[in-house]
């Protein structure tokens, strides 16, 4: 069976891949409840994040991998896809 795009949030490899102002500022929005899943797929999760604009980000399984895609292009992850990321995270631990 293949990996959904939920397990491989909990596995924090976005979050591994930002430096701490910016994780701490991706938990921060998700915490604030800045994040709405807007469509919820086994290989791709689209998300709305509200931080001052209204970013889409894009979560989806590439091979074993977490990919993130988000609206403001900061690259190689930005504290949106960190957010999603650790929204997927709480919702699965529920
Ligand atoms: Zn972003």
């Amino acid at each position: 069976m293949q990996t959904s795009v939920v397990e491989l949030a909990a596995g924090f490899s976005l979050r591994s891949r930002v430096d701490r102002m910016d994780y701490l500022a991706g938990r921060a929005i998700a915490k604030a409840g800045r994040v709405t899943v807007v469509t919820a797929e086994p290989e791709r999760v689209e998300l709305t994040v509200a931080d001052g604009d209204v970013h889409t980000v894009v979560l989806r399984r590439d091979g074993a991998a977490l990919a993130a895609t988000c609206t403001c292009s900061t690259l190689p992850v930005c504290r949106h896809a960190v957010a999603a990321e650790h929204v997927l995270w709480l919702q699965a631990k529920r």
